[in-house]
């Protein structure tokens, strides 16, 4: 008996560590606000937890080109194939049905009706995107031009705004405003109109860019590498290696650096704690949104999510579940689905047991694209802010919505509140006012740890579910390797 409380506290140390964390950071966080700190002592407080931050995404990027490179190089291109195509299903159809219960919960709760709490804010620093722009975004992302840009660079249309008078036409460039910004551009600009009356504008989409890894081109190029590499017999060999041993060597890296991540999580928490505001002022229209949103993330990941994982491999899902408590809480921790990548790789193939040929597949593309969470998120908060604005949504709009909250989500990057910014595609396709964004912000940062955690969950069960279906594939490739062994 005592070898077996041994051995369960040997198995799940860090689990335990990491919840004590959480635990502590939130008391730390609470003892802490009451001394009123300034906003650089948060700082100061806090770095401990941005250390950890820095030290996951400084894995994240040869993380996912090498494991993408190895596992799509290790498998035939007929098995890569088909376990593609599964994981893309998959991650289609547990999105859809996430936006799915974001609606039907946001229809029911109606958290926006009745008259606007606050007035709104012109925001200033919200970018006029069009949806179409998004979308073609997102596929210029795919494809990137310079892959040592895309380490570092996304590619995000920039407009111009131009104003045709009867006898003029003013161009404009617009940066990070609705409005114009530039005060001795807006004199001139009023002048002119006020003496011709006549204007029409319209912002023109310019060629821009934009910082953050481009992490769905480093996927796509990733993914095409690892296929034609594997496919090059003998000649393929050293790069396969290459690639093979780096991403050995990054998950040793990760094994030294999860020692650290409870310290990590403990001060992302606290520091949280301590900066946020009064979270008792959160009430009316606000607070039955945050209502929303978590219920629905909660139905999604608790209940529907593992329901899945149990339909298709009859095994527990919920003890799987517990073998990724520590991604979870990172993702809790961190906000970042990318930066909680390296940990989630770690609880799938070190308590989970799952295939590495899956997990190196699936999980770069599932971080990347894969946010069952963001997808309803985008959804409730779309539809609640047509509520705030008393505005009667037809089925058709639904269904817009739907589909831009999906694509929204597929585009949005695994850092924290990047669900917001792409949040404004889904705003505009249905017309409705992007500066209704502000209504949403104050809660956004603590709803976004829980989508966050949401996505992670989505990853791994998926990844869960492709090896369960794709275990014809991979234990043929076992028994080809396990053959020509024999034959040397
Ligand atoms: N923070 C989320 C993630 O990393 C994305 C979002 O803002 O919704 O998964």
């Amino acid at each position: 008996r005592k070898d077996s409380v041994k051995g369960f506290l040997k198995r799940n140390l860090f689990v335990l560590f990491t919840v004590a964390a959480v635990a502590l950071g939130v008391i730390l966080g609470f003892a802490l606000r009451r001394h009123n700190l300034s906003m650089r002592e948060i700082k100061y407080f806090a770095f401990p937890g941005e250390l950890l931050m820095r030290m996951l995404q400084m894995l994240v990027l040869p993380l996912i080109v090498s494991s993408l490179v190895t596992g799509i190089s290790s498998l035939d291109s007929k098995a890569s194939g088909k376990m593609g195509v599964r994981a893309v299903v998959y991650y289609m159809v547990t999105t859809l049905i996430a936006v799915f219960i974001g609606i039907v919960i946001v229809m029911i709760i109606r958290p926006g009706k009745g008259s606007r709490d606050s007035p709104v804010a012109k925001s200033g620093n919200i970018e006029p995107v069009q949806a179409a722009d998004a979308f073609l975004d997102l596929i210029r992302n795919m494809f990137p031009p310079n892959l040592v840009e895309a380490c570092f660079k996304q590619y995000k249309t920039v407009y111009k705004k131009i104003v045709h008078t009867r006898n003029v036409t003013v161009t404009v460039n617009l940066t990070e405003s609705l409005n114009i910004t530039d005060s001795s551009l807006n004199v001139n600009l009023t002048r002119v109109l006020h003496t011709i009356q006549e204007k029409v504008e319209e912002n023109i989409p310019i060629s821009g860019s934009s910082a953050g890894v481009n992490a769905l081109g480093l996927v796509v190029f990733s993914m095409c590498f690892g296929l034609v590499i594997g496919n090059m017999k003998q000649q393929g060999q050293a790069l396969r290696d290459f690639f093979d041993c780096l991403n050995e060597a990054i998950m040793r890296l990760v094994a030294i650096i999860i020692w650290y991540a409870p310290v990590g999580i403990l001060f992302l928490i606290a520091g949280k704690i301590v900066e946020m505001k009064d979270i008792a002022q959160v009430g009316g229209q606000l607070g039955m949104y945050t209502v929303s949103v978590i219920v629905g993330l909660l139905i999604h990941g608790l209940f529907v999510l593992p329901l899945l994982y149990f339909l298709v491999t009859k095994k527990n899902p919920y003890s799987y579940i517990g073998g990724l408590l520590q991604a979870l809480i990172t993702a809790l921790g961190t906000s970042s689905s990318s930066a909680t990548l390296p940990i989630t790789f770690r609880c799938l193939e070190e308590n989970n047991h799952v295939d590495k040929r899956v997990t190196r597949f699936v999980l770069p593309v599932g971080a990347t694209i894969n946010m069952d969470g963001t997808a309803l998120y985008e959804a409730v908060a779309a539809i609640f802010i047509a509520q705030v604005n008393d505005m009667d949504l037809n089925f058709g709009q639904i269904l817009t919505i739907s589909i831009t909250a999906t694509a929204a989500s597929i585009g949005a990057a695994g850092i924290p509140q990047a669900g917001l910014v792409t949040m404004v595609i889904v705003l505009t396709s249905v017309g409705l006012p992007t500066e209704d964004i502000t209504l949403i912000i104050a809660v956004d940062w603590f709803l976004d740890r829980l989508r966050t955690t949401t996505n992670v969950l989505g990853d791994s069960l998926g990844a869960g579910i492709v090896e369960h279906l794709s275990r014809g594939e991979l234990q043929s490739q076992d028994d080809e390797v396990h053959n020509s062994v024999i034959e040397e």
